[in-house]
């Protein structure tokens, strides 16, 4: 079988490794000052946000702790969410009573994360704050109060840094945006 260089299948780098770190040091150091002289609980929900949160801890100074949750969604296609989550994997630790950032890596139409905040309302938190490196607010469903952005980018399906197109294109260093014969097979 023959597997092509990923970076072939790139139409454009909408954000690069350069402005990814920039931002991403950016946002540590305004959670270490809005933070100051408490303790964080990180809450990344799997997969997407993973080199997000690797990149997000090492820029924040202030003591963090961590969790990972996975969510799926049921129903949706490769490029649009239903709104049903099922939770694939829990936070191994109570929150209860802590300061709570959830890392995420887009937000688009909000529903994933809207049932995500309810859930870990419910946990009784001290705080609950959100994070996001992208966000797609021309497809937004539910309101969401975002707490720290990274970037706004326009209504286009993005991969790399953590993104996927069917499971692939996660290993790309920086966002891109696919060439349409990859979506659509022609
Ligand atoms: P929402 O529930 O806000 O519509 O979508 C949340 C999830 O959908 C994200 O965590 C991500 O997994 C996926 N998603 C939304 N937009 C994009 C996109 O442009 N590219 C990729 N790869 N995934 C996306």
């Amino acid at each position: 079988m023959h597997i092509p260089e990923l970076a072939n299948d790139v139409a454009e780098v909408l954000i690069g490794e350069e402005q990814i770190r920039q931002k991403v040091i950016e946002l540590g150091a305004r959670l270490s000052a809005d933070y100051l002289g408490r303790e964080l609980t990180l809450v990344s929900v799997l997969k997407g946000s993973l080199p997000f949160m690797a990149d997000l801890m090492r820029a924040i100074s202030i003591p963090v702790t961590i969790d990972l949750m996975e969510v799926s969604s049921y129903g949706g296609t490769a490029t649009e969410t239903s709104g049903l989550v099922r939770i694939l994997k829990d936070l191994s630790a109570s929150i209860e009573g802590r300061d709570v950032l959830v890392v995420e890596d887009i937000i688009d139409t909000g529903l994933t994360l809207n049932y995500l905040v309810r859930y870990l309302k419910g946990k009784n938190p001290r705080s609950l704050r959100i994070c996001t490196l992208l966000d797609k607010p021309a497809r937004r469903l539910v309101e969401i109060p975002i707490d720290y952005r990274g970037f706004e980018i326009p209504d286009q399906f993005v991969v790399g840094y953590g993104l996927d197109y069917g499971e692939r294109y996660r290993n790309l260093p920086y966002i891109g945006v696919l060439k349409p014969e990859v979506y659509g097979g022609t």
